[in-house]
């Protein structure tokens, strides 16, 4: 089998977590910052940060066209928190002029648990992964109040709300399995890729 290539979005955030799991896990890791990157990757990871920053200078940069033209045309992608963000089509509590990539068919609010519990971690049930729990670490982290009907529930807290979404080749998650060592998701995204061939 060949090696995937697969692109990590560089333009601000966890990008070094993303590249060192995914070159832990095999794959030939780009760092996307510009469309010539964006051109060489067969997958994108789009890391956590400030999804505001990353809309303008996606934009600034001339990435968010592209990379909206591989989502439509089913490129795998992989988003976590400010990524996930990104790539939900419709968002609450967005700043003025703020853009996503879309792709995902959910409402997302940014900066869903408030200050108090800005940062927590849990153990979630996410039966796609496996019997194993998910180890999850949550920073300043949305939420998706909305799952539409093109996309699918992958795992919520205790109380029902959503953090993991799936939609044919994207998904889309609240927490950092980049910043817990928790591989499956980014293992999920590199199959998806492997698939698409
Ligand atoms: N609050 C951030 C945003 O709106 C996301 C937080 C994160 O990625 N850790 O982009």
């Amino acid at each position: 089998m060949t090696t995937a290539r697969v692109g990590v979005l560089a333009l601000q955030g966890d990008v070094r977590e993303h590249v060192a799991l995914l070159e832990h896990l095999g794959a030939d890791v780009v760092r996307v910052r510009r469309p010539e990157e964006f051109a060489q990757v067969d997958g994108l990871a789009l890391p956590g940060g400030e999804s505001t920053v990353i809309d303008k200078l996606s934009r600034q940069f001339g990435l968010a066209e592209p990379i909206r033209a591989a989502i439509r045309d089913g490129m795998p992608m992989l988003g976590t928190c400010a990524g996930l963000i990104m790539l939900s089509d419709r968002l609450i509590d967005a700043i003025e002029g703020q853009q996503t990539f879309g792709g995902l068919d959910v409402l997302t609010r940014r900066n869903a648990f408030g200050r108090q519990t800005e940062s927590f971690e849990a153990e979630l049930d996410i039966p796609v992964l496996g019997s194993d729990p998910v180890h999850t670490t949550f920073i300043r982290g949305p939420v998706v109040e909305e799952v539409g009907a093109d996309a699918t529930t992958l795992a919520a807290l205790e109380d029902g709300r959503v953090v993991a979404v799936e939609q044919g080749n994207l998904l889309g998650i609240s927490f950092h399995p980049e910043l817990s060592g928790e591989p499956r998701f980014h293992q999920r995204f590199l199959d998806r890729v492997a698939a698409r061939g």
